[in-house]
């Protein structure tokens, strides 16, 4: 393995390197870096997680010039989702320290003025999303004929999302002579058609083949009836941990109804989806990232777009609708070669998409076995808690309707001038669920009972426990 000095690159990158605490080059990095170096296209197969972030921003930074004053950029980045253009943001920007570039970025979902005048401004390096790029091409306020070098990230997702015709018309309004770099996921027919008419003679940097899971990444699937889903995800946290998961729902309400549920559970969770604004979604995402939130409960569109080191392992509830999602689910976790797990909960519905995951993946995934966690008798109570909550005595759902009271009248007491404040807090203090620690990695050993992963010994936990014994006492009782 070679080292950053010996990839060709200059003392400013390699002072970005330390400053980021990177020792030695990914793979990616380590093709990638002396080919952008050289000047040449590159189309790149790189999972998220390889580092290709720096692998296109230190090459391409350490080679470019500084654009005058109100001109620019000389480089663009197109990406398919806000976070990656934040995140791609804040690596360029880190690089930026030492080489002083200026670098911008423009995203959707934002106000358009501060955008605006900030390329009124000049910039070396544009990070945009295609479709706001797009917006403020048609109100010239940005002109791309001085990029040299154009980036296309996740160039799969954003044929995925339907950006192609956005992308060919930034890639137009780009000069000719210029140099581009791909990196995708996946490499597919689509992928080599839009590599032929925007690149000229590209090197091919192959770290992943389609459907590549990284190794570091173990997986497993449970097998689980649609109505213990809950409880197994409560088991599942209680026995592994819950300092740093993520949990993926396959639609945004999913998202959200686990977010509720696992809250009144005690645990401390956001969801995180298309439908929550941008500042709720990276506050969200910093809450997580600083440990003040152990679980984010996700959708897809968030699969590529969360990096935060050394998430502990990842929950499919649902299966992905496809089966490329899978790739990315998992890979939030065993990122940077460190250890990861990831669970996914199958439905006997979902049987048909396991199957495509693991043609896919070229392998099976192995079941983890259940020897503690009963799932008949789960299921016997989850049935028994749909019908005791249609008929109104399922204790959550007594619980979540005494929050909705508490925080009603904790309302009604701030309209009234805030007098019976401290009454109203108290009661909903009261009924708040016992807060649970979150377990930091350096302290695990203290907080977590030691994880002595068995493969299939899945305790359940206390509460979830009490609840299987109190829907058999009580079919017991009725059948008595
Ligand atoms: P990316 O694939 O660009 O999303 O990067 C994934 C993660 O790997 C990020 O958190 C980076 O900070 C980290 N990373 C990138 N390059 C290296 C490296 N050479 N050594 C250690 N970590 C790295």
């Amino acid at each position: 393995m070679l080292s950053f000095e010996e990839l060709g690159l200059g003392e400013k990158s390699l002072s970005a390197i330390k400053r980021m605490g990177f020792e030695v080059p990914t793979p990616v990095q380590e093709q990638s870096i002396p080919l952008v170096l050289e000047g040449r296209d590159i189309l790149a197969a790189a999972q998220t997680g390889t580092g290709k972030t720096a692998a296109f921003t230190l090459p391409s930074m350490d080679r470019l010039g500084h654009a005058k004053g109100g001109q620019g950029p000389l480089m663009l980045v197109i990406t398919p989702t806000r976070e990656l253009a934040q995140q791609i943001g804040e690596v360029a920007r880190e690089v930026a320290v030492s080489t002083h570039h200026r670098i911008a970025t423009v995203v959707g979902g934002l106000s358009y003025k501060p955008q605006i005048s900030r390329l009124k401004q000049g910039c070396d390096v544009l990070i945009a999303t295609p479709g706001r790029l797009i917006d403020l091409m048609e109100q010239k306020a940005v002109r791309l004929d001085d990029v040299q070098v154009l980036v296309l990230d996740e160039a799969d997702r954003m044929l995925d999302m339907g950006f192609l015709p956005a992308v060919k018309r930034i890639v137009n309004a780009t000069p000719k002579a210029r140099q581009t770099l791909l990196f995708s996921a996946t490499i597919d027919k689509s992928i080599m058609k839009v590599a032929g008419s925007f690149m000229n003679d590209p090197a091919t940097v192959e770290i992943a083949r389609r459907g590549d899971v990284a190794s570091t990444v173990e997986h497993y699937v449970i097998r689980v009836p649609q109505s213990v889903k809950p409880d197994l995800l409560k088991a599942v946290l209680e026995e592994k941990g819950f300092y740093r998961v993520i949990v993926f729902a396959r639609t945004r309400s999913r998202a959200d109804s686990s977010c509720r549920r696992l809250r009144r559970a005690g645990y401390k969770v956001e969801a995180i989806h298309s439908d929550r604004s941008q500042s709720q979604r990276k506050r969200a995402l910093d809450r997580f990232a600083e440990g003040e939130v152990n679980i984010l409960t996700a959708t897809d569109v968030l699969a590529r777009g969360i990096d935060v080191d050394q998430v502990d392992y990842v929950i499919n509830y649902d299966v992905p609708d496809q089966p490329e999602d899978y790739v990315h689910r998992i890979g939030r976790t065993g990122r940077a070669g460190s250890k990861g797990l990831a669970i996914t909960f199958v439905t006997p519905e979902n049987e048909g998409e396991l199957r495509a995951i693991e043609k896919l993946i070229k392998a099976q995934i192995p079941e983890m076995k259940l020897e503690s966690f009963d799932m008949a008798q789960a299921a016997a109570a989850a049935a028994e808690k749909s019908m005791a909550a249609r008929s109104g005595r399922d204790p959550e759902v007594r619980k979540a309707k005494r929050e909705m009271a508490d925080r009603s009248q904790q309302k009604r007491s701030r309209g009234q001038g805030g007098a019976k404040k401290g009454t109203a807090n108290g009661a909903a203090e009261a009924s708040k669920p016992k807060q649970r620690q979150g377990r930091g990695r350096a302290k695990a050993p203290a907080a977590a009972p030691a994880p002595q992963r068995r493969q299939g010994d899945l305790r359940p936990g206390r509460s979830h426990r009490a609840e299987v014994q109190r829907a058999r006492s009580r079919s017991r009782s009725r059948s008595r």
